[in-house]
């Protein structure tokens, strides 16, 4: 495995690699999450790469870019277990010189979900994965279902402006409880951590609603704030019964539908979805 720190150097080592290139871009702080889709590129692929970078250009002004847990010496290792080929770790320097001043953005869908609480940060998101895809020229690129709205957005860049690749995107992997996995999950007190049950215990509840024949995504999304509200260190930002190729919000559930949520757990901001159908 090698560690590359420049993209002088990526673009140089990845013309050496075996076609087809696996891909898998994170922001490090590796979990189980992020292995499932190195694993699944490894399988599919010859020769498999992955990044880590914080990207600054994602997080708001009053996010938490600054103290976004790192721990690289645990990541190298992890990945190095996985046979990983090149793993990327561009400097924020290079990857955003001053003279910085091209955004990707993909409209209607960002202006939904995460795009409507996090302002910009969707754009972020595409713009270092467009700069990601440039630099290293995967076959196929993974991605979690955990950031469904992230996934959907991509896929449809990736479309537009006929990217020469294709995007997968895998199952939320999630802790014995039904937490799905997350980096940010290391921001929770032990307190905070067993009230962090409730996402998921509210998706279960309109999943079970969903099977047992409700049809109304009102009832859904009502049922849900108030298994949400019985949890006084949660705070909740969005509840949404989407159209998954739309994100429109649903009046009447038809599958498939995107149930997602975004809910403060203390100042920990949690998100978590499933597809009903
Ligand atoms: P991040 O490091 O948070 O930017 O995530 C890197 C990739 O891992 C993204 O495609 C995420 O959707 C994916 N990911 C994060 N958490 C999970 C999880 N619990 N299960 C599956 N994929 C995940």
């Amino acid at each position: 495995m090698e560690v590359v720190k420049t993209i002088a150097d990526i673009k140089r080592l990845r013309i050496k690699l075996s076609e087809p290139v696996g891909f898998v871009p994170t922001m490090g702080y590796l979990h189980e999450g992020h292995l499932s889709l190195v694993r699944q590129a490894g399988a599919e692929n010859q020769s498999l790469v992955v990044s880590i970078f914080v990207n600054p250009t994602q997080f708001g002004p009053r996010e938490d870019f600054d103290r976004y847990p790192r721990d690289l010496k645990r990541d190298l290792a992890l990945l190095e277990k996985e046979g990983v080929d090149l793993v990327f770790m561009p400097s924020v320097d290079e990857m955003y010189p001053p003279q910085f001043d091209s955004w990707v953005e993909v409209d209607k869908l960002t202006r939904r979900l995460e795009g409507a609480s996090r302002p910009g940060h969707l754009r972020g998101v595409t713009t270092v994965v467009a700069k990601l895809f440039n630099i290293v020229q995967p076959t196929r690129a993974y991605f979690g279902q955990k950031d469904a709205q992230q996934a959907i957005v991509i896929k449809k860049m990736v479309a537009d402006l006929n990217m020469n690749l294709e995007v997968v995107t895998l199952p939320t992997v999630r802790e014995p409880d039904g937490l799905a996995m997350s980096s940010r999950n290391s921001y929770l007190s032990p307190e905070e951590r067993q009230a962090a049950t409730v996402l998921y215990r509210s998706l279960m509840l309109a999943s079970g609603l969903w099977s047992k024949g409700e049809r109304d995504a009102q009832k859904l999304r009502n049922e849900m704030v108030k298994l949400i509200k019985k949890e006084p260190l949660a705070t909740i930002d969005y509840i949404s019964i989407a159209n998954p190729e739309t994100l429109d919000e649903l009046y009447e559930v038809k599958p498939p539908a995107l149930v997602s949520l975004a809910v403060k757990i203390g100042s920990t901001r949690l998100i978590d979805n499933v597809v009903l159908g």
